[in-house]
């Protein structure tokens, strides 16, 4: 039997992040995947992720950052609706910061995050293991797995992501609503330069995002759109994808070619009404999934941890347990409000865009016109989207360096 402190299902970017942050405590802990652990391999950047101000803030506290030789900066953002006069752009100059935020390899996160991990002696990773029951109590938590020893905790955390198995199997409810969107991701060679400004177009059937890496030709795209559409732009041979592709960019970094294999995800909203079981707490995706088109799911993933982590270490200097219910509440108040704050503003934005009658159409064009002209509204947006409003963590907070 395995006797521990916290036990970490899912060893994506939430879970090792979580993992590395109580590192130097005198907990013991481990992280359980059912996947082989990441490999240190050159970025593939097959899945991105964009990287917000607070995101950023946290990962060099761990020293992770550094490491992360993917990270491609960007300094403007540009967003307009396909057929309409509206628009809305941000600067890094404008807002007076260096860059906007970062497009990072989800999969090079992972590998920096459990190279770290792997020198630290209070933390044991256990890859390719596979639970076969969880018996969660007032007290602790009793892991049975296949052809390894049963695991008890003090804590269960729950960073096994969207479709959490632990989540399942406590049978914690969760409301969930389809976006009836499908994202298509691909990595799409440009022939003008991207200028490290990341695009998004609203086209009637949902938004394009052209996130700029590296390579001044590179970028990645996430087109969410209606599933029919979706499996005809997947059935179409690439030269007749790279048209539809182009013509939908409206040709803004002339013609666009696919460059990777293009993966399709189905989109979801989820949201647990519980994220606090007897001593089994929820974590990022586990606990909430939003659409992609602000590109805010993992960094308010990472806060959620974050959140975790400040709570469990001021438990610990205070010398009380680490699974007392009173903070695992408060921690469960305090991120709920975040990700409601994002849910409904990512509802605001898909219902807002969806709409296609000709008088809303011009309604919002002359909305984003006027907001593109009024300097505190784009402040106000600007500070969201760079992860610098909101109840932050301390170790993501600006000034934290
Ligand atoms: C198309 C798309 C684009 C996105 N773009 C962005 C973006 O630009 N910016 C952004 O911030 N967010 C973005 N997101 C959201 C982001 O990808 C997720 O929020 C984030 O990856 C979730 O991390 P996680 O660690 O919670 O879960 P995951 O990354 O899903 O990790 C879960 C881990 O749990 C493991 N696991 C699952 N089941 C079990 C089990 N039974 N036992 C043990 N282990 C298990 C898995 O193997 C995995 O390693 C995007 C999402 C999509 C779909």
């Amino acid at each position: 039997m395995l006797d521990l402190d916290i036990c970490i299902v899912g060893a994506g970017s939430a879970g090792l992040t979580l993992a590395l942050l109580l590192a130097d405590s005198p907990l013991k802990i481990a992280v359980l995947d059912k996947d082989p652990a990441p490999e240190l391999v050159a970025p593939s950047l097959k899945r991105v992720s964009a990287l917000n101000q607070a995101s950023k803030r946290l990962l060099s506290q761990l020293g992770v950052w550094q490491d992360l030789t993917s990270a491609a900066p960007y300094t403007d953002m540009k967003v307009w609706e396909a057929d309409s006069f509206g628009r809305i752009e941000f600067s890094a100059l404008e807002q007076g910061c260096d860059e906007l935020g970062w497009i990072v390899d989800n999969e090079q996160l992972r590998s920096v995050l459990y190279s770290k991990l792997k020198s630290k002696t209070n933390v044991s990773c256990l890859f390719q293991s596979s639970i076969l029951n969880i018996s969660n109590s007032e007290q602790q938590n009793l892991l049975t797995l296949q052809e390894q020893s049963p695991i008890l905790c003090k804590l269960l955390v729950a960073a096994d992501g969207a479709n959490s198995f632990v989540r399942q199997q406590l049978q914690m409810p969760i409301a969930f609503w389809d976006y009836q969107h499908q994202a298509l991701v691909a990595q799409i060679r440009t022939t003008e330069a991207h200028q490290r400004c990341a695009r998004q177009v609203f086209l009637p059937t949902g938004p394009l995002a052209l996130l700029p890496l590296a390579d001044p030709h590179l970028v990645s795209i996430v087109w969410s759109t209606s599933p029919e559409q979706a499996a005809e732009l997947q059935a179409m041979p690439a030269e007749q994808f790279n048209k539809a592709l182009t013509a939908a960019s409206n040709s803004v970094l002339g013609l666009l070619q696919l460059e990777s294999i293009l993966n399709s995800y189905p989109l979801k909203m989820r949201y647990a009404s519980e994220w606090v079981l007897n001593k089994t707490v929820l974590v990022a995706d586990a606990a909430h999934t939003i659409h992609p088109l602000a590109g805010q799911g993992m960094n308010l993933g990472l806060m959620d941890v974050a959140a975790l982590a400040e709570l469990i270490s001021q438990q610990i200097s205070h010398q009380k347990p680490i699974n007392e219910e009173r903070m695992l509440r408060s921690y469960e108040r305090w991120r709920k409000a975040e990700a409601q704050t994002l849910i409904a503003a990512m509802e605001a934005f898909k219902q807002g865009f969806g709409r296609q009658n000709p008088l809303l159409k011009l309604v919002r064009g002359v909305g984003m016109s006027l907001t593109d002209k009024l300097p505190f509204v784009k402040q106000k947006i600007m500070a969201a989207a760079l992860g610098d409003s909101g109840d932050l963590p301390a170790i993501a907070r600006p000034g934290v360096k």
